[in-house]
C-alpha cells in the first residue's frame, strides 16, 4: 500500500491510498443509508476518492471510495467493487470540503455525494459524436453550396466541425455536407465529446485601470500570487468596475496555473459577463448551471477535474465541481439571497465558497455594491480584506435619488404610476432614453377576490393566495407552483363574472405602461415569462442594444444588468419590503433599492431613480436617499448586536413538516420539552409556532428557532438533540443552519 499524505491532517478524509485487489474499502454512496460499506477492490486495485460502481441489493449504484474497510462485516459477504469509473478521483481537499460541509449544515454524508456527482452520465463510457473535416475526395460535380463548404474547410484548416456548424458556417442544408461524405470530400469521425476547452490568454491586455481600480486589483493579484487562502470583500457601486478588477485576479490565478470560479446569482447574468470573459481572455469559460445541456455539464464536471477548464462561470452548485486546482473563487453580487439553497441540503454557497477556499488555500473575492451584514461584519473584525472603489467608471455618476411622496400624488383606481413619474417617463421616451420601472411581484396581480362573496382565491395545498398570471391565462400558486385555468365562476359562491383583481403585478403595470405610453416600445423583464434562460438571456441583450423604450421588471432586473441607455429608475413600491417580520427585511430593502437604483446612468448621462413611497421618513427610505451607507450598516449592526442575532449571535431554524396537523405539533411539543441539550450550551429555544406559511403542498409546517451566542458549538447541541427523537415516517424535519428566510 502505497501513502501519499496530503498537505492538512484531519482525521483520515485528505489520506491516499492505493488499495490492491481484494483489500476492503469502505465507500460512500448516495443511498439514504448513513454509514459506509465494505466492498473489497477490484480487479486492478483503486485509489482513495475512486468512483465506483457497486453492487447494493440487487442494484447497482455509483459510490466513492473513502478510505480502508471498517472489517465489520462478515468477510465472506462482502462483495466486490463492479468496476472503476472513468473519472479523476476525488481529490482529498474536496473530500475534505463535503465532510466539513456535511458537519456545519448537519447534512448526512450521502447527500453530500449526491451534490458531488451531479455529472450526468458519470457511469457512462466516453460519449461519442460526429465530427467533419476535410478529407481527400473530389466530387462528381461542383455545385455553389458544395463550394461553400470546401470554402469554410479551407479557410479553417486542420479544424472540424459538428454538422450543424459545418452547416450554418457555410450556410448550407446538412445534406449537402452528407452528399460530400459519401464521396470522400468531406470526412466524416468519431470523436470524444467531452474536449477541452479553449485555452483563455492571461497575458492579453484588458482596459487600462482607473487609479483606484489599479491599486484595487494590485492588492488581489499579489494576494492570488501568495498562494494562500484570503477573503476580500470587494465593495463599489454598481458601474464602479469591480467585474474589471476582479477579472485582473482571474487573469492572475490561471498565470499561475491554477483554475477559477466565478459565481454569479443569476443565469441571465451570464451571457454578458461571458462576453466579457471572451474579449477579456480571448475564450469562453465553460459554464455551470440548470440553463446548460446535459452534454455541456458533462463536458464541464469532466474538465474541471481533468484540467481542460480554466475558468468556471455557474451558479452556487458550480462550487461541488471537481476542480483539480482552484485558486480562486469570486462570489459577485454576494448579498444575493438566491445565494442560500434552501431545499435538500440547505447551505450558503457564500460561507460554503470562504469554506472550500480555506481548505484549497485558494482566494476568495465577494463582490457587491450592498453587502451582506455578515460580510460588512466580517471585514470591520479584520477577517476579511476590504477593497472599496469610491467611483463610478468614466463619467459615469451614482444616480440622484429622490422620494415621490405618494400621499401627496393623485392616482385613479387601479393606477400605479404617479403623475410625477410619467411624467418623467415621458421625457425619457421623447428622447430617446430608456426608462426601468421595477415592482418586485410577478404576475398581473396578487390577489383574485370576489366581489359577491369576499373570497380570495387561494391554493388548496397551501396556505397561500393564488396570483393571476394574465400572459398564462392562469392562476399561479406561488409557492408550490400549482397552476389552475382563470376560473369564470367563484370558487366559492359560484357567482359569474364577478372575480376581480386587486394590487399590481409586473403584467399589470405594464398593461398601465402601455396604457399611458402606447407609442413606446415596452420590455417586460420577469423570471416566468421566458421559457428558457436563454431565450431571456436575449432579451437582455436586446434591451442593452436599445431595442425598448421602457422596462418594466422585478428583481431579475436588479441585478447587474448593463443598460448603457437607461437613465431613469422608478420604483413602484419602495414600501413592498419594508412590512415583513423577517429580521433582514431591511437589510433587503435597503440592498434591493440601492441596486435597483443603481440601474440608472451607467453610462454618460447621470441617472435618475425616483422612488414611490408612503413613508419617506422611514430610516431604511432615508437612509438609501441619503446615500449614507455606512450609517445604515452602523445602525443595523447595532440593533442585531443588541439582539444577539446574526451576524452577531447564531441561529438555527428546525422546520418540520407532515401531512398530520396534529402529529407535527405534537412532535414540535416533545422537542421543545426535551431541549436538554440545547441547554447545555446556553442555548434557548424559540417554539414550535406555526410557520408563517403554515401549509406547503398539502405539508402543514411548524418551526422552532434555537438561538445561541456566537461562539456556541450549536451544531453539536442540535444533533444531539435531534438524535434523541424517532421521526415518524410521514414527518420531515429539516435543520436551516444561519437562516436566511423564515417562511
Ligand atoms: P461593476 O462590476 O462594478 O458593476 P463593471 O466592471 O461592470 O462594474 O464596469 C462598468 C462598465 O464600465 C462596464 O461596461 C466596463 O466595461 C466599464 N469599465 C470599467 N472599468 C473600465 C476601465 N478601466 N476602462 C474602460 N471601461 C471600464
Ligand atoms: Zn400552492
Amino acid at each position: 500500500m502505497g501513502s501519499e499524505k496530503a498537505k492538512r491532517a484531519d482525521g483520515g478524509v485528505s489520506e491516499t491510498t492505493f488499495f490492491d485487489e481484494g483489500d476492503l474499502v469502505a465507500v460512500l454512496t448516495a443511498q439514504p443509508l448513513d454509514r459506509l460499506l465494505d466492498y473489497k477492490a477490484p480487479e486492478g486495485g483503486c485509489l482513495t476518492g475512486a468512483f465506483v460502481e457497486v453492487p447494493l441489493g440487487p442494484r447497482k449504484v455509483i459510490g466513492v471510495v473513502w478510505g480502508p474497510g471498517k472489517g465489520d462485516f462478515d468477510i465472506k459477504k462482502v462483495r466486490p467493487v463492479i468496476r472503476v469509473l472513468d473519472a479523476a478521483p476525488m481529490r482529498p481537499g474536496m473530500r475534505e470540503f463535503l465532510t466539513r460541509v456535511a458537519d456545519y449544515t448537519l447534512t448526512p454524508m450521502s447527500a453530500m455525494v449526491r451534490l458531488a456527482t451531479r455529472s450526468p452520465g458519470l457511469g457512462d463510457p466516453p460519449s461519442m459524436r460526429k465530427i467533419y473535416r476535410l478529407g481527400q475526395g473530389e466530387p462528381d460535380r461542383w455545385t455553389p453550396a458544395r463550394r461553400k463548404v470546401l470554402g469554410v474547410l479551407q479557410e479553417f484548416g486542420g479544424l472540424s466541425f459538428t454538422l450543424r456548424e459545418l452547416a450554418e458556417m457555410a450556410g448550407v442544408s446538412g445534406s449537402v455536407i452528407k452528399g460530400l461524405v459519401s464521396q470522400g470530400v468531406v470526412a466524416e469521425e468519431q470523436s470524444p465529446r467531452d474536449v477541452p476547452y479553449p485555452m483563455l490568454d492571461p497575458k492579453r491586455a484588458g482596459v487600462e485601470l482607473a487609479p483606484d481600480q489599479l491599486a484595487a486589483a494590485d492588492k488581489l493579484r499579489e494576494k492570488v500570487k501568495s498562494g494562500s487562502y484570503g477573503t476580500t470583500l470587494l465593495k463599489g457601486v454598481t458601474g464602479s468596475g469591480k467585474t474589471e478588477v476582479y477579472l485582473e485576479a482571474v487573469a492572475e490565478c490561471l498565470h499561475q496555473g491554477r483554475q477559477a470560479l466565478v459565481l454569479l446569482p443569476e443565469i441571465a447574468l451570464t451571457a454578458e459577463f461571458l462576453n466579457r470573459v471572451e474579449e477579456r481572455f480571448g475564450a469562453r469559460p465553460a459554464e455551470w448551471h440548470s440553463g446548460v445541456t446535459m452534454t455541456e455539464r458533462r463536458r464541464c464536471w469532466r474538465m474541471v477535474g481533468e484540467g481542460g477548464a480554466q475558468l468556471v462561470v455557474g451558479a452556487r452548485s458550480a462550487l461541488y465541481l471537481p476542480f483539480r486546482e482552484l485558486g480562486l473563487i469570486v462570489v459577485d453580487e454576494e448579498h444575493d439571497t438566491s445565494y442560500k439553497q434552501e431545499d435538500g441540503v440547505v447551505y450558503s454557497a457564500r460561507d460554503m465558497a470562504v469554506l472550500r477556499a480555506s481548505i484549497e488555500s485558494a482566494q476568495v473575492v465577494l463582490a457587491s455594491a450592498t453587502p451582506s451584514l455578515e460580510s460588512w461584519a466580517n471585514a470591520q473584525a479584520g477577517k476579511y480584506d476590504r477593497l472599496e472603489l469610491t467611483s463610478r467608471f468614466g463619467q459615469a455618476r451614482l444616480p440622484q435619488l429622490a422620494a415621490i411622496d405618494m400621499r401627496a400624488e393623485t392616482l385613479a383606481s387601479n393606477r400605479w404610476i404617479s403623475p410625477t413619474l410619467q411624467k418623467e417617463v415621458a421625457a425619457r421616451v421623447g428622447r430617446g432614453e430608456q426608462s426601468l420601472l421595477f415592482i418586485n411581484r410577478r404576475g398581473y396581480a396578487p390577489v383574485t377576490i370576489c366581489r359577491a362573496c369576499g373570497n380570495q382565491i387561494g391554493c388548496d395545498h397551501c396556505d397561500a393566495r393564488m396570483v393571476e398570471h394574465r400572459f398564462l391565462k392562469r392562476l399561479v400558486c406561488h409557492q408550490c407552483g400549482e397552476t389552475r385555468p382563470m376560473p369564470e365562476k367563484c370558487p366559492s359562491c359560484e357567482a359569474e363574472g364577478r372575480l376581480a383583481p386587486v394590487g399590481p403585478g409586473v403584467e399589470r403595470l405594464a398593461e398601465e405602461v402601455g396604457t399611458l405610453f402606447p407609442d413606446a416600445r415596452i420590455a417586460v423583464l420577469s423570471s416566468d415569462l421566458f421559457g428558457s434562460a436563454r431565450a431571456l438571456k436575449e432579451q437582455i441583450v436586446s434591451i442593452a442594444e436599445g431595442a425598448a423604450d421602457i422596462i418594466i421588471g422585478t428583481q431579475l432586473v436588479a441585478k447587474g444588468h448593463n443598460f448603457p441607455l437607461l437613465t431613469l429608475v422608478g420604483v413602484i413600491d419602495a414600501d413592498l419590503g419594508l412590512q415583513g417580520s423577517d429580521l433582514r427585511a431591511a437589510e433587503r430593502t435597503f440592498q434591493l433599492m440601492r441596486q435597483v437604483s443603481g440601474r440608472a446612468g451607467r453610462a454618460e448621462k447621470r441617472g435618475v431613480a425616483l422612488l414611490q413611497t408612503f413613508q419617506p421618513e422611514h430610516p431604511v427610505i432615508r437612509a438609501i436617499l441619503a446615500g449614507d451607507e455606512e450609517g445604515f450598516w452602523r445602525a443595523e449592526a447595532a440593533e442585531r448586536k443588541a439582539a444577539g442575532v446574526p451576524p452577531y449571535g447564531r441561529l438555527a431554524g428546525i422546520i418540520l413538516s407532515s401531512p398530520n396537523v396534529q402529529e407535527v405539533f405534537d412532535f414540535g411539543s416533545e422537542m421543545a420539552r426535551r431541549d436538554a441539550p440545547l441547554r447545555a450550551i446556553g442555548a434557548r429555544l424559540y417554539g414550535p409556532a406555526p410557520a408563517p406559511i403554515a401549509r406547503i403542498r398539502g405539508r402543514h409546517r411548524v418551526r422552532l428557532l434555537v438561538k445561541a451566542d456566537k461562539n456556541a458549538p450549536i451544531q453539536k447541541a442540535l444533533s444531539a438533540w435531534v438524535s434523541q427523537f424517532r421521526i415518524p415516517g410521514n414527518l420531515r424535519l429539516q435543520i436551516d443552519i444561519d437562516p436566511q428566510s423564515f417562511y
